[in-house]
């Protein structure tokens, strides 16, 4: 017997119109390129929505066809968000930050047809367009007369002469909520990068989950910042979760240092925001030696990586913020774990609250996980044993688009595909899980293993370090031994060995890194984070010092 309820395919569309019908006037305030502050509502969002549907039935596209943007957080991106998956089309959200051989490959590979980007990007579209050969219209999020003359790309049209002449009539099309929404290809440190295809379904699974009281909690009531980029896994979903739950959304635009995010914040009277510990670490740099306090910001998500537990105090203590940490992945839509706090926990001293904070947190409703040995028997929950990270869930990829790599998933005994992280973790009695490291960057010292997030935690808790990146080097007798590099804060100062001996007491001592190594720079990848493949190449020579 079938239940008897109303079967009604779960849609992006329906976001926008629930958004325009029950917060029409909800704010959407957007700093742009050029500079200035832009503001609308939701029901604005809506209307132009639908005139970017009607442009693109203009376009002689067909059903899931990708529309690629290159743009920062901000009102027509938000625009594109919702009028191409909702008219049935693919939003490709193409990462800036790549390496332009890498942007092409990638859009040839989704087989772009249109391809919108913000002004910025224009040197890069300029270096890229003659090698996108199935883009056949560029579009520039720009008002018309701001469309530069002499572009050299041919039949550029600014966005607004695009979609603005159109109808804002539009009745957003039904169908299978299974259809591919949108897609965001992984930053492909080793070989070509590959897709995660997110589905209508998988989306709005993720938007109601995304919204609930643990996870990120968005309401009505809340001024939401993405500093997140919308160009890499939809912002952590916020486009969506904040128009399912009518927040107030304050896009930074390309303006992510610590003075801009700090006025835009206190200014729009944020109260929650998202962002990767990096961006977290310019706004702190820039708060604290002015004295700055936040009036209005209540949480803040971090997670992309490790966020230090110096910063979590910080935020924790200093300003009264609570820190969410999360953990997930692009092709997990990205949300798998958030870190909050049980009611047993509400008792504890500040400091033992601070040591739950820094895991990433409990699974969220919908995404199942598992740690797992060597030999892929599943390990016990008492927050010591480690293992290989597998998930499962409703917004998680059984595949890659074009069925790139192969079938990712590993069956377990009833035949359920779990896909497998390439993160190492350990998870405690309570379910919360701690990232030790990527299974790639964990070093093997005599069998042993040596988590680099716990070696560069602890270098960043010394005063005069900014930022640490630890990595394993060949050792003839211990096979691997960690060595980290540090940036020095301006100004301050630290030497060898007192760092060295910073570390005792914190870790076990065989876990203390051989040496430290003081660098002008650490190399970051497109999405903010470490690249570690690129630093032990710069160290390739390096050799150990003699014991
Ligand atoms: P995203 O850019 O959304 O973080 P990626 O697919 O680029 O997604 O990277 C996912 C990886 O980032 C994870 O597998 C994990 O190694 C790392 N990561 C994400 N969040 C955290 C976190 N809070 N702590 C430690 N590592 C994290």
């Amino acid at each position: 017997m079938l239940g008897l309820m109303q079967d009604q395919p779960l849609m992006i569309s329906s976001l926008i119109e629930f958004a325009e019908r029950h917060h029409g006037d909800g704010e959407i305030v957007s700093r742009r390129v050029e500079g200035d502050i832009h503001r609308y509502t939701w029901a604005d969002v809506a209307r132009r929505a639908r005139q970017v549907a009607n442009a693109l039935d203009g376009e002689d596209l067909l059903f899931s066809d990708r529309v690629a943007t290159l743009a920062w957080n901000g009102y027509r991106h938000l625009e594109l968000y919702y009028g191409v998956s909702g008219s049935g089309r693919v939003l490709h959200t193409i990462n800036p930050r790549l390496h332009p051989d890498q942007i092409a490959w990638i859009a040839n590979h989704a087989e772009d047809q249109i391809l919108c980007f913000d002004l910025s990007f224009l040197p890069l579209v300029q270096a890229v367009h003659a090698k996108c050969g199935t883009v056949k219209k560029w579009v520039a999020l720009c008002d018309a007369d701001k469309l530069p003359a002499d572009s050299g790309i041919p039949g550029l049209v600014s966005y607004e002469d695009w979609m603005g002449a159109q109808s804002d009539d539009y009745a957003w099309p039904s169908f299978d909520e299974n259809s591919a929404s949108s897609m965001c290809y992984t930053s492909g440190t080793t070989g070509n990068p590959k897709a995660a295809l997110y589905s209508h379904r998988s989306t709005i699974l993720h938007a109601y989950a995304a919204a609930l009281p643990d996870v990120m909690g968005i309401s009505a009531r809340d001024a939401v910042l993405p500093v997140v980029p919308m160009f890499h896994v939809n912002a952590w979903g916020i486009p969506y979760s904040a128009a399912l739950a009518g927040a107030k959304v304050v896009f930074p635009g390309p303006a992510l240092d610590g003075k801009s995010v700090y006025e835009l914040i206190e200014a729009e009277k944020v109260t929650y925001a998202a962002g990767v510990p990096t961006v977290w670490q310019m706004l702190l740099t820039h708060m604290k030696p002015a004295g700055l306090r936040f009036s209005t910001l209540r949480r803040t998500v971090i997670g992309g990586s490790a966020c230090p537990p110096a910063m979590i105090h910080s935020f924790q203590q200093d300003y009264g913020v609570e820190v969410l940490h999360a953990w997930g992945m692009t092709e997990m839509s990205p949300l798998g774990t958030l870190c909050t706090l049980k009611n047993k926990h509400l008792d504890m001293p500040a400091d033992a609250q601070d040591a739950i904070r820094l895991k990433q947190g409990r699974a969220i409703f919908g995404v199942d996980m598992k740690i797992v040995d060597g030999a892929g028997k599943e390990l016990p929950w008492d927050g010591k044993a480690y293992g290989d990270l597998l998930v499962k869930g409703p917004w998680i990829v059984k595949e890659y688009f074009k069925g790139e790599g192969g079938d990712p998933l590993v069956p377990d005994e009833q035949g359920r595909g779990w896909f497998p992280t390439g993160d190492v973790a350990t998870i405690d009695a309570d379910g919360y899980l701690q990232i030790t490291d990527r299974s790639k960057d964990v070093i093997k010292s005599g069998g042993e293993w040596i988590s680099s997030i716990e070696i560069e935690n602890i270098a960043v808790a010394h005063p005069a370090i900014a930022m640490a990146a630890c990595i394993g080097v060949f050792h003839p007798k211990w096979d691997e031994r960690p060595v980290v590099a540090v940036v020095k804060r301006p100004g301050a100062d630290v030497t060898r060995e007192e760092l060295l001996k910073f570390y005792e007491g914190k870790t076990a001592k065989w876990q203390i890194p051989d040496d430290v190594l003081f660098v002008e720079a650490i190399p970051i990848g497109a999405t903010g984070k470490i690249l570690k493949t690129k630093l032990r190449e710069q160290l390739k020579d390096y050799k150990l010092p003699a014991a």
